[in-house]
């Protein structure tokens, strides 16, 4: 039996690919009639894309779920992600699941909602707007899965090889999505760098940027994380070069001392990673670097720390995601003996510190000048502007729609946050 037109709310949890899956779900739910809510309470379908990448998240998806199920107990839940690839059962036993999907069923998740006859919940009132998140930027999966064997994730577990969208197939989707008015298209995969490996013939990133970078249209393209030990220097050249790429790039550097990276059985060293961003800053001296860092891995001591401290503070970084280690089921790493939880924590206090003295150093530089940039969303206190080299500037009496491509002059710059105002594309005054 063919569903009547229904409301779903989709929860998104972990990284860029899995928000890029909930962006063709919402795509394929409103193509259907369905209303994409902005709240769960409101909604007859919940689906919850997890994410198993710590055991925090693993915790966060759960409770998510126990609190949607008590607050709205007649809508229906699907799980899908990694941690429904990993624990199926566990979740499938919980209050309110109907459907645990895993990750390989994924692009027919709204197909499965589809044929299982769900309807419009009654006495609800009229549903809001679609959430700005799927107006303001678009998002394409390229690449799936991991080849690689890093000794902390969990990762080529639960999403399998490395798998990439045939070329074609990526170009005609962005067209699509810059004829239906997005300008900026985030390009996402679980190891980007390993896109086109597995494509017979093969392909690379390097070949589909080249693509994408002579089709037509007014549209810059951001880059989900890159692998540092596959950038070879003619694509960094290529990236500093490309008239659509952001100038925007984050490294999964991972760790600071030789040792620790060995034992994370990762190829690399940082000397290679400070080669690595000196020349990025040479090539593209205003562009945005950041990085994620491990602190905590099993063995770590203080000077492996200092190690990961320097790196950030000697290299143009502007900005580290910092994660404490967490032992993941079926990892290399899981059955190593834990450093000390209070030492782990002061080490991700002082690089988080760190981490913001270098963005606010990084963000001043910009003081005055006129950036382009989008329209991410309507707060409180103004609209939301991402500028290409990845500065959230709040507009106070911003009234450009969300997903605007606009210019906006850096006004203020604090601790915490960045102001501008928006000025004219042709003319750049306010
Ligand atoms: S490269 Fe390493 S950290 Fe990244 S997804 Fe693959 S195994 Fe995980």
């Amino acid at each position: 039996m063919m569903m009547p037109a229904g409301s779903v709310f989709i929860q998104n949890f972990g990284c860029r690919v899995n928000q890029a899956e909930a962006f063709d779900w919402a795509a394929e739910f409103h193509d259907k009639g369905w209303i994409l809510e902005a709240e769960p309470a409101r909604s007859a379908l919940i689906v919850v894309n997890s994410c198993t990448l710590t055991s925090r998240a693993d915790r966060d998806v759960r409770r998510f779920i126990r609190k949607v199920a008590r607050e709205n107990p007649r809508a229906r839940i699907v799980v899908t992600g990694c941690l429904a690839e990993r624990d199926p059962e566990g979740l499938n036993a919980m209050p309110g699941v109907w459907k645990v999907v895993p990750n390989a069923d994924k692009p027919a998740l709204p197909a499965r909602c589809f044929e299982n006859g769900l309807g419009r919940v009654s006495g609800f009132a009229a549903p809001s707007d679609p959430p700005g998140s799927y107006r303001a930027r678009a998002l394409v999966k390229v690449q799936d899965g991991c080849d690689m064997a890093c000794a902390f994730c969990v990762i080529p577990s639960v999403r399998g090889r490395s798998a990439s969208r045939p070329v074609k197939a990526v170009l005609s989707r962005i067209e699509g999505l810059v004829s239906s008015g997005y300008h900026e298209i985030i390009l996402s995969g679980i190891h980007l760098c390993s896109y086109g490996r597995d494509l017979n013939p093969r392909s690379s990133l390097l070949e589909l940027l080249t693509r994408i970078e002579a089709l037509s249209g007014e549209f810059r393209v951001r880059l989900s994380s890159l692998d540092p030990r596959l950038l070879p220097f003619p694509f960094l050249d290529f990236l500093a070069s490309s008239r659509r790429v952001v100038p925007h790039f984050h490294l999964s550097f991972q760790h600071g001392s030789d040792r620790i990276l060995k034992a994370m059985g990762r190829e690399s060293t940082a000397g290679g990673y400070r080669d690595l961003a000196g020349r990025f800053v040479r090539l593209s001296p205003e562009a945005c670097l950041g990085s994620d860092f491990i602190v905590g891995f099993p063995g770590e001591t203080e000077r492996d720390f200092e190690a990961t401290a320097a790196l950030l503070e000697e290299t143009p970084l502007a900005y580290a995601h910092v994660f404490s280690f967490s032992a993941r089921p079926g990892t290399k790493a899981a059955e190593d003996r834990a450093v000390e939880p209070a030492k782990v924590k002061s080490r991700a206090v002082i690089l988080r510190r760190l981490s913001g003295e270098k963005n606010l150093a990084y963000r001043r530089r910009f003081s005055g000048r006129m950036l382009p940039g989008i329209v991410i969303q309507r707060k409180p206190g103004g609209l939301e502007i991402l500028t290409s080299n990845y500065l959230e500037v709040i507009v106070p009496d911003g009234r450009q729609p969300e997903g605007a491509a606009v210019l906006v002059r850096i006004a203020t710059v604090g601790e915490r946050s960045t102001t501008g105002e928006i000025c004219d594309n042709e003319t750049g005054r306010p």
